[in-house]
Order: C-alpha cells, then structure tokens, then sequence
C-alpha cells in the first residue's frame, strides 16, 4: 500500500473502482504511459477497470446532438421499446431512466442472476445495516465466505480483512477466524491458507442451504439454545457456536450460494439470520458479485416502484410480472420494436438466442466502452462509466476517504443529462 494515503495526501492516487475494494495503490503523477508501466502492481480485474478508465475520448459535441435526435426519433415511433439496464447505474442515474423509459411507455427489465434479485428484495424486505464493512475491517472476529469466490471477485478482500494493520495506533490485536461454507472456490481458499489464515470449513450441498439456514437459525435463537440435535447437524451445531461467540462478523456470499431456484427464501433467511445474530453481536452480510462492481439500479426500481428486476409503462401505470417481462420471453414472442440497452453490461445474463434476436430492431445503447457487436441499426451513445454520484468520496475499508476521481475525469457526457435531453424531447 502506499505511504501517502495514509498520511491523508491522496490527490495524487488513483482510485480503482474494479470492484467494491477502491485499492488506491497507484499515482496518477507520472501520466498515463507511467500509469501503463505500473499496472501491474495491482491485479487483472484493476488493470482492466483503469485501462478502460483512462481511456481519453472526446464526443463531438454535433455528433451527441445528433444521436440524441436519432434516439428520440426511434423512441418516438416505437410502440414497444424494452429497456434492459445493467446493475452499475447511479441513483441518480436511476431515477431518469425510470422516468424515460415511462414516457417512452416502455417495459424496463434489470437482468441479474437470481442470487443477486435474491438477495435484492431480502435486503428491502428484511435487511438493515448494523454495521459497516469498515466496521468489518477494523474489529471482525469472524469472517463466513459462503459460497462465493472473492479471489476472482474482489481479488484484494482476503488480503484486506486478513492483514489487519494497526494504522491507528489503537494497539489493536485482533485475532480473525475464517470460515469457508458450501462451494468457496479452491483459488480463494488457497488464497486464504497462504496468507496463513486459519480456516474452518463447512463444505455443505447448496442444495441444503435453506434447510441448514433454518436450522442454524433455530440453533442461534437463545430460547432454543438447548434443542436436541441429531448426529446429522453436528456441523451445523458446530457453526452455531462459532457464530455465537463472535463479536463483530461479517457474512459474504456470492452465486454459489444457493440453488437459483431457492435464491428468494435462501438470501431472505440469511439476511434474518444476520438480524438475529445481531441481537448483542455486530453482524454484516454482504453479496458479492462475480463481476466486481456495483450499481443501485435494481435497488431504486424496487424503491420505487416495489418490484425488482422487470416492469411494465405500457398501459400508463406500473405492471409487474417476471415471467411476462421477461426479456427472452419478449424478444421470443416479437414483441418489441426497440431496444434501449443502458450500462457496458447491459447483456450480461441475456442468452446468446436472445442476443441474436435484437439484430432484427433498432438498437440505442448507452455505454462507456465501445466493443464489437453486431446490430446493423444502432445508435452508440458512449457516456461516462455510471454507479456514483459525481462527487462521491468512498470511505474504505480501513477508515480512510478517497475520492471518486478516476471515475470523474472522464470527457464523455454524463448518462443522466443525456436521458434528460432524451425524455424532454419524447412529445408523449
Ligand atoms: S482488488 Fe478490486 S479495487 Fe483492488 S485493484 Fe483489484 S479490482 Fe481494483
């Protein structure tokens, strides 16, 4: 780690937002070719993310204007448009492209694994914060890692957690166990036992997560502290007890998690679990997404319109149904004439069929990055990489404030001011 960000001199540090860790490890001082040299010093999934970061692109100021008429042209004659917008959207990102899409009267669908809708609605419906990952980082006692596999994810988490300096000179010295439960991938935990980690394993089916979940929770509860337990959930009895003794936990599970059927009752008992374990310890549970990153997207559709993941303008209020909406479903039936694609990772979770289905409409596409692809009718409207407020500062996991520079100091337009021109020019 570097020196200066300790002492609190960050302007010169670049911070990578390659997934929720915002290492700071590089300096910004010595230009982009300097930069290039460096990379290395940090991991693949940073590497990529300021690669693409730093990339200088200039949008001709005509050329904007001009796509932004196209857009609203095609969305002017659609009866239909589909919407499908990835999870890295800012709030207020969010809130205007819920608010064009229903002036566009279209269907908005947020594609994501069912573990992370899973987890999503669990955490409207149940969740509360108790405490942070900074929290975490500084006095965690326990760290669970249920299936997921932070060393692909987030390749610094187990170095971060696990080496708990003293920056602050409390004379802190914690001692940390990590648990690994259902399938943690064999990187991660080797990541783990190199760093000379102790490590507790519980290598349970996720097809008996809920079951296991259920009755941890019982097992957790105080007034059934005493209940009988077969030979068959000694593990279980012996996860319990860890849980009880610890102080400050955190729980981290990713896709592997549970069977995706079981996502909604699976995250929905975790994050009750977690509440309970609350009840005189500090307890956090966090997702981690295979590809790293973050977005608020899902949680503002659920905020304000109560459902996540798909719903429906096209009668002039809020329809919801899943399976109707579903994207592959539409494309299937033909029943779209548009597609706006939001977000670099918009078809993320989308079936190649589906996929080469959207060749045959007009396509708009709101992205940072411009990769090959193949729709014949597209209008490619680059705009600045999305998933904060502009002006945000992260507050990391050891407590110290950095700001969203890198993120910032794109050229291209801003997503929001884009949809805003878009939705203004929309005569419905
Ligand atoms: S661990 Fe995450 S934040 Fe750190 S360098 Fe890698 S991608 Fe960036």
């Amino acid at each position: 780690m570097n020196n200066p960000s300790r002492t609190g001199q960050t302007e010169n540090l670049l911070t990578c937002l390659g997934c929720n860790l915002l290492c700071d490890d590089l300096e910004l001082s010595g230009g982009i070719a300097e930069l290039e040299s460096n990379l290395k010093q940090i991991c693949p999934r940073g590497a990529d993310w300021l690669r693409r970061s730093q990339e200088p692109i200039e949008i001709p100021a005509r050329l904007l204007e001009h796509q932004i008429l196209e857009a609203i042209t095609w969305l002017q004659a659609a009866h239909a448009p589909l919407w499908i917008i990835d999870h890295q959207q800012s709030l207020a990102a969010s809130q205007s492209i819920m608010a064009t899409a229903e002036k566009s009267r279209g269907i908005l669908v947020l594609p994501a694994s069912q573990i992370a809708e899973g987890a999503n609605r669990a955490a409207s419906h149940v969740g509360q914060v108790v405490c942070s990952l900074g929290d975490v980082r500084s006095r965690a006692d326990t760290i669970i890692l249920w299936g997921c596999d932070p060393a692909n994810s987030h390749p610094r988490l187990i170095e971060r957690l696990g080496h708990h300096h003293d920056y602050q000179g409390t004379g802190s010295n914690r001692s940390l166990q990590w648990i690994v439960v259902g399938d943690v991938s064999p990187s991660s935990i080797q990541q783990l036992t190199a760093s000379g980690q102790t490590v507790r394993s519980f290598p349970w089916d996720k097809d008996l997560t809920f079951s296991k979940l259920q009755l941890l929770r019982s097992m957790i509860l105080p007034k059934n502290q005493q209940v009988a337990v077969s030979s068959a959930d000694a593990s279980v009895a012996e996860l319990a007890e860890l849980m009880r003794s610890t102080r400050y936990g955190c729980l981290f599970f990713g896709e592997a998690f549970c069977q995706p059927e079981m996502a909604a009752s699976a995250t929905e008992s975790l994050q009750r679990l977690v509440i309970e374990l609350n009840d005189g310890r500090a307890f956090h549970s966090q997702y981690l997404a295979n590809h790293g990153d973050f977005g608020m997207g899902s949680v503002v559709c659920t905020w304000q319109t109560g459902y996540a993941g798909a719903i429906s303008f096209q009668q002039g209020q809020i329809d919801h149904d899943g399976n109707r909406f579903s994207v592959e479903r539409l494309l299937r039936e033909q029943s779209t004439d548009c597609l706006v694609l939001v977000g670099d990772h918009a078809l993320e979770h989308i079936p190649q069929e589906s996929i080469a289905q959207m060749a045959a409409q007009p396509v708009i596409w709101f992205r940072s990055c411009s990769t090959e692809c193949s729709f014949p009718q597209l209008v490619d409207i680059r705009v600045q990489r999305d998933g904060i407020d502009r002006r945000a500062v992260f507050h990391r996991l050891d407590q110290l404030t950095l700001p969203a520079r890198a993120w910032n100091d794109s050229t291209l337009p801003d997503l929001t001011a884009v949809l805003d021109k878009i939705r203004n020019g929309l005569s419905r």
